[in-house]
């Protein structure tokens, strides 16, 4: 293996070229390219990946159906397969730090954060490890003299998609449950950030997953994520990351007629009633949009206020904003930088535009002075009161901007609360147990907490999109049925 460290990049541990994955075995594209590996805290390469395509597509997915048709793969009892994800659940934890810190280099985030994620990988894998042997059919009544019954069967093979936000938990969230199912996998990491997900099927060949029931391939996502998308052996699709792929993904599959999940995203509220407790709800409120430097799907992104307590809760929120501090992914402080140039200056783009119409900035971090030059860092700003029909109330960032909103009574909260065309997820702070109730009913997004928030995490809850969230769910025994199709057998016994 080639180690590919460059001398002076933020973080010092040498990253070691391994190519793709397929059929068991490394291999480098068929026509030699690569692409770079930037870390985001100084901007700068320091390993390669490998710019799989078509071919390279093609190959991972014929290995795949001979692992789910002829190989040792699809023939593994339910219980083997629950042993080997939970082995590599293990193996992650064995390799806790060296995983945590690859992760922080390759996508910039705090160390801390990096650790919870690898914790969180793990998790899915011990989860639907656990799971795999407790996935079963039913017995119908039916007819006299029939015997009915329902087999859950795996389709065959899986695509995955996934983005550059949480490589490690990606991962595991979205080829754990195919895999737990009987599934053959092909994985199509983003081209931001692969090194985790490189090195957890690296672990997973090590603990003996047989040749072909994971396939990974990196490169672009016009290149090998389009030709994943087209090929027309793959049996199911998963598929998380922005609404405008989304749209080619689901189209791409409705052409093969072959289902996909899609998590596209969100524009999350945290709705704080006058009666909140909001000590408890405040430090959530600021964790819900400052986690991964606000790159999660489900960041709680607005703070919707009852305007009797709008003054009071952005005052107590403005200082906490002021007093952050971000920088590269080894300081650990409370951000580390965006993914991306590009993500930077998208975010850029929002922040411009709300100083631009004149939205009051409430408070704002500072990024440290001996911030790497070329890194790629934004500060976590809260603008308030950010009027309702502005694209910040109603558009996802995908980095550190809360919008605060003040809302009038109940039936307000939830009409605001439902204002935007995403629905993943919802806070609720309040202590009057009937409100509780009634909004957990009427907000319409896949996940409602109430007095409190959970951005990631929640293996066992299952989670997605209404409206243009997406749809299908993850994470949770929701997840494994997703990978699954039901087969009826009518035996007729007279
Ligand atoms: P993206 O949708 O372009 O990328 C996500 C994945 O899709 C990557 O693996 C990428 O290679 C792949 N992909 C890209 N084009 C493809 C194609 N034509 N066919 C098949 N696969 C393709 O997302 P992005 O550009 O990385 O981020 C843009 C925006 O998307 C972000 O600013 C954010 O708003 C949103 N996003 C959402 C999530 C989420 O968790 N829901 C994650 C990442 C990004």
């Amino acid at each position: 293996m080639t180690s590919l460290d460059s001398a002076g990049s933020a973080g010092s541990t040498a990253v070691p070229e391994r190519g793709l994955l397929i059929d068991g075995g490394w291999q480098p594209a068929r026509d030699g390219r690569t692409l770079p590996v930037v870390c985001p805290s100084d901007g700068r390469a320091f390993a390669a990946m490998a710019r799989g395509g078509a071919p390279e597509i093609a190959a991972a997915v014929a290995a795949a159906r001979r692992a789910f048709e002829d190989g040792p793969w699809g023939r593994l009892a339910a219980v083997e397969r629950g042993r080997l994800l939970t082995r590599l659940g293990q193996a992650a934890l064995d390799r806790f730090e060296e995983l945590a810190a690859l992760e922080a280099r390759d996508t910039g985030k705090p160390m801390t954060q990096a650790r919870a994620d690898i914790t969180a990988a793990a998790r899915y894998c011990e989860f639907y490890g656990g799971a795999a042997d407790k996935l079963h059919g039913d017995t119908l009544p039916f007819l006299n003299g029939y015997w009915a019954t329902t087999l859950r069967e795996p389709y065959g093979v899986t695509g995955h998609i996934i983005p550059w936000n949480y490589p490690a938990q990606m991962f595991a969230r979205t080829l754990a449950p195919a895999l737990a199912a009987g599934n053959a996998t092909v994985l199509k990491p983003a081209e931001e950030a692969c090194l985790t997900p490189l090195r957890l099927a690296e672990l997973a060949q090590e603990v003996g997953f047989p040749p072909g029931a994971i396939n990974v391939v990196t490169g672009l996502g016009e290149e090998a994520g389009a030709a994943l998308t087209a090929h027309s052996d793959i049996d199911f699709l998963s598929f998380t990351g922005s609404p405008e792929v989304g749209t080619l993904v689901q189209t791409a599959c409705a052409k093969n007629h072959i289902g996909c999940t899609l998590e596209l995203g969100g524009k999350s509220p945290q709705v704080v009633f006058a009666d909140a407790d909001l000590d408890q709800a405040l430090p959530v409120v600021v964790k819900a949009i400052l986690q991964n430097g606000g790159q999660t799907c489900s960041a709680g992104s607005r703070v919707l206020i009852e305007r009797s307590v709008y003054d009071e809760v952005v005052a107590a929120l403005a200082p906490r904003f002021s007093a952050l501090r971000i920088g590269p992914h080894d300081a650990d402080l409370d951000c580390g930088p965006l993914i991306s140039a590009a993500q930077r200056d998208r975010v850029a783009g929002f922040v411009d535009q709300a100083r631009a119409d004149a939205i009051p900035v409430l408070g704002a971090g500072t990024i440290v002075a001996d911030a790497p030059a070329g890194g790629f860092y934004a500060a976590p700003t809260l603008f308030g009161p950010v009027p309702r029909t502005n694209r910040l109330a109603c558009d996802e960032v995908f980095g550190p901007v809360l919008s605060a909103l003040p809302f009038e009574d109940e039936a307000d909260a939830v009409s605001l609360a439902n204002a935007t065309p995403y629905g993943l997820v919802a806070g609720v702070w309040t202590r009057d147990g009937g409100r509780q109730m009634r909004l957990a009913r009427a907000i319409r997004s896949g996940q409602v907490f109430i007095n409190g928030y959970g951005a990631g995490g929640g293996i066992e809850l299952p989670f997605g999109g209404m409206k243009k969230s997406g749809h299908g769910r993850e994470k949770g025994f929701e997840a494994l049925l997703e990978f699954t199709t039901t087969k009826t057998v009518v035996f007729n016994h007279g």
